[in-house]
């Protein structure tokens, strides 16, 4: 490998999987060449959590990152971490320094049907993770009250439109906002992730109902696609479809699958989770942090797995599924190989895939899956399942 890959270790269960994927599944085969950040909880503290920063920065320089599961401290953490602070989500850290739009991707494999029987192809979700009501102002208002939203322009200028007149009832209101800026990151970060995977990009939102709010995305997005991306889509035989919220769900639900779907940051909180949970579970879910410029960092969509790290600790066998973290590790590969025309740094993360999904193919799996599996299953520990990847690779 001729550039680094931003190697980014994490907590807990998770961390443990990380260092035996590495032993079992990378190093044998691979000249492994990664620059290494340590976002362990313990780090974290000691370094003033600057090494998160450090981190981002060099996925902006090098261009690739993958990620482990970390740890977001509450109350309870920063006791069992004797931690010097409540130090805010690493993911949240490194996805405001990106700019970054997150994709979840879930992993197929025959023998884990989707509960929508049509799906034949993953589909995947993009979230704008900015503003609307993640970032609102909200009151509750007394009978009798009058609600105006008010904005003063750069000079002084002030516009006045009436929110509503509670002349009969108490209530409620929220004010919100989204910038230009932020949603032209999201849609060039849509434009740039679809492209690379080669598949249709559908938007959608409210339009019709909020007429200058949700009308902004889809203006902003088809002026981005028509001045910067209409030529190269049509070159890779994709599409940039847009549609009414509601009309895709539908389109959704009859699909066979195979594109990418981005929301606004309420429909894709929600839709997401649903698009997972129809997929069979969060352990097959990969999800990759994009930035408009084209930086990406690959990780697994869920946690550190606590529960299984007690039992690990206190010498428990433990069936903790890798899949998720080892795609990351492919996905990362993949992506390092396409940008420096490593050929065989592609072939070996496509091998890795297949060799995992044959793996649970065959019947060797994880206790999770085993559970979901159509078929005759052998139910295997944590470390085995790499070793059983191992010999099929
Ligand atoms: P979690 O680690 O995803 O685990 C929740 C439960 O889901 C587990 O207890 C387990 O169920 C099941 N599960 C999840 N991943 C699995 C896997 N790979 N194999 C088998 N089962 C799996 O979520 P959490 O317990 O809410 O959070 C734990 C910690 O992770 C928290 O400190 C949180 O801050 C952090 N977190 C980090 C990220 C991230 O870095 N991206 C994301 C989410 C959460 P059973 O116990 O029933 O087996
Ligand atoms: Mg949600």
């Amino acid at each position: 490998m001729k550039t680094p890959i931003v190697e980014i270790d994490g907590d807990e269960m998770t961390r443990i999987i990380w260092a035996d994927i590495k032993e079992i599944l990378l190093k044998p085969y691979i000249e492994l060449n990664t620059l290494y950040f340590d976002l362990g909880l313990q780090n974290r503290d000691k370094t003033d959590d600057r090494v998160t920063i450090e981190a981002a920065e060099a996925i902006k320089k090098y261009g690739v990152g993958v990620k482990c599961a970390t740890i977001t401290p509450n109350a309870q953490r920063v006791t069992e971490y004797n931690l010097k602070k409540m130090w805010p989500s690493p993911n949240g850290t490194i996805r405001a320094i990106l700019d970054g739009t997150v994709f979840r991707a879930p992993i197929m494999v025959k023998g884990i049907e989707p509960l929508v029987s049509n799906w034949k192809k993953p589909i995947v979700i993009a979230r704008h993770a900015y503003g609307d009501i993640y970032k609102n102002s909200e009151l509750k208002v007394n009978k009798g009250s009058k609600a105006v939203l008010t904005v003063t322009d750069g000079s002084g200028c002030v516009v006045e439109k009436e929110i509503f007149n509670f002349e009969k009832s108490d209530g409620v209101i929220c004010g919100m906002h989204n910038t230009d800026k932020s949603i032209a990151s999201f849609a060039r970060s849509c434009f740039n992730y679809a492209l690379g995977v080669k598949q249709d990009l559908w938007f959608s939102t409210k339009d019709t109902i909020s007429k200058i709010y949700d009308h902004r995305f889809k203006d902003i997005f088809n002026e981005i696609f028509e001045n910067e991306y209409k030529a190269e889509y049509e070159k890779a035989g994709i599409t940039y479809f847009y549609t009414l919220i509601d009309d895709a769900v539908a389109r959704v639900i009859r699909s066979d699958g195979g594109f990418v779907w981005a929301c606004k940051n309420y429909d894709g909180d929600v839709m997401s989770d649903m698009l997972a949970t129809a997929f069979g579970s969060l352990a097959m879910m990969t999800s990759v942090l994009v930035s408009p410029d084209g930086k990406y960092e690959y990780e697994a969509a869920h946690g550190t797995v606590t529960r299984h790290y007690y039992k690990y600790l206190k010498g428990e066998p433990t069936s903790t599924n890798s899949v998720a973290t080892i795609f990351a590790w492919s996905g990362a590969l993949r992506k390092r190989g396409e940008l420096d025309d490593n050929a065989e740094l592609v072939a070996f993360a496509d091998k890795l895939e297949q060799a995992t999904l044959k793996t649970i193919e065959s019947g060797i799996m994880t206790g999770d899956l085993a559970l979901i599996f159509n078929g005759k299953s052998t139910k295997v520990g944590t470390r085995e399942f790499l070793e059983a990847v191992a010999s099929n690779l």
